[in-house]
């Protein structure tokens, strides 16, 4: 394990504005968020923002994005660091677009995802002669605070519902979140695939977007009311000469980290999405997910706050639980907050760049 902590342990936040899209157009919408020439910083009404990055509309290319936000992460898993990229925003704002996790796309090579992929399987190609790679998938949502598995092969078409959601599996047991006595967080009963090619990664990620339970409000019938988290994990064996004079033996050095890639449910309140009790149970749910995981940045992020020893509210919803390994201490985090121009949107927009405001 190196002992050099990243040069950056903080929480990067950015913001991906997307174009106005057909909809709103047809609607006549009119653009309300405004980029800074040359700056990290957005303004909408009489708000402004300064983010790390600002991506998008008149910011940096969506195309540096990649570069700028997840490399750095995946290279730290090299290292044996742990990370974290949260895509947040309202239903609409281009969370999936931006993670490249739609349904069965992964052919969508633009998303943080696909491009995390192709980099880590570039990277250990040409580290394969000294080093043994075992790497492992995990594909879950969390809907209504419980863990669904979206690689569980038992979801063959038959148990999939109209709509697209995964049916209950009668009599399996629900997943578990739990933590080692050295802190590593485990999911006990969900399926963890091994992959030992893109293609085969590809795959999984395929499998589970196609699973990812959806179903109709009124704000956007594919909208999302889950957290969907795409794990990889990547051990690595690797022998190393020890300087020993006497007998240059071999030491194997073992590291282990993973990368979570999370699409997050829609932030917008429960009170839009109107409709029945059912549905307002799911917002009450997903707001404790969101606020859980606000409440975590913004606290990792106030570094007094964390020199003082402050309490770090991890355990206030099951997303914060599964990540407390991936989100502070070593490792990185960066929360990509994806927005709509569109002026019918700015109360939403507003918001959410408030929350990732709080994250910095
Ligand atoms: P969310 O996952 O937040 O609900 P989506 O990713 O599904 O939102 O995006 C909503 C719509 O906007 C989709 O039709 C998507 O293709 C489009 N879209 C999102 N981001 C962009 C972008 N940066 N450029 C072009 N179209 C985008
Ligand atoms: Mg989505």
């Amino acid at each position: 394990m190196e002992s050099t902590p990243p040069d950056d342990c903080s929480v990067k936040v950015a913001v991906h504005i997307r174009p106005l899209i057909g909809d709103e157009r047809l609607q006549g919408c009119k653009d309300c968020v405004t980029v800074v020439s040359g700056k990290p910083q957005v303004q909408i009404g009489s708000h402004s923002f300064t983010f790390d990055h600002v991506y998008g509309s008149c910011g940096s290319p969506s195309t540096d994005m990649y570069e700028q936000c997840a490399a750095p992460l995946v290279d730290g898993l090299f290292q044996g660091y742990n990370a974290t990229v949260l895509a947040y925003g309202q239903t609409g704002s281009g969370k999936t677009y931006t993670m490249g996790t739609g349904s069965g796309d992964s052919s969508q090579t633009g998303g943080i995802v696909p491009q995390v992929m192709n980099s880590l399987f570039t990277k250990i190609e040409t580290l394969k002669d000294q080093i043994e790679f075992q790497i492992h998938v995990s594909f879950i949502e969390i809907h209504k605070e419980e863990v669904q598995d979206l690689l569980d092969p038992s979801n063959n078409k038959s148990d999939t519902t109209s709509n697209g959601k995964v049916a209950h599996v009668p009599g399996k047991p629900p997943i578990q979140i739990r933590e080692t006595s050295n802190g590593v967080i485990t999911l006990a009963g969900s399926t963890e695939v091994s992959v030992s090619t893109l293609k085969e990664m590809a795959a999984c990620l395929d499998q589970g977007s196609i699973s990812r339970a959806t179903g109709s409000t009124n704000m956007n019938n594919q909208s999302s009311r889950s957290h969907a988290i795409f794990t990889i994990t990547v051990e690595q064996m690797r022998k190393i000469n020890t300087d020993s004079p006497d007998n240059g033996s071999l030491k194997e050095e073992y590291l282990c980290a993973k990368l979570h890639l999370v699409d997050l449910a829609g932030s917008e309140r429960a009170k839009r999405t109107g409709s029945d009790g059912m549905r307002f149970k799911e917002g009450v749910h997903i707001n404790k997910g969101l606020l859980a995981l606000g409440n975590v940045i913004s606290a990792l992020g106030d570094e007094k706050k964390r020199k003082d020893g402050a309490h770090v509210p991890y355990r206030d919803s099951k997303l914060t639980r599964l990540l407390q390994d991936s989100l502070g201490g070593n490792s990185r985090t960066v929360m990509i907050a994806c927005i709509s121009p569109a002026d019918i949107n700015a109360e939403e927009t507003l918001n959410t760049l408030k929350y990732a405001n709080r994250a910095r």
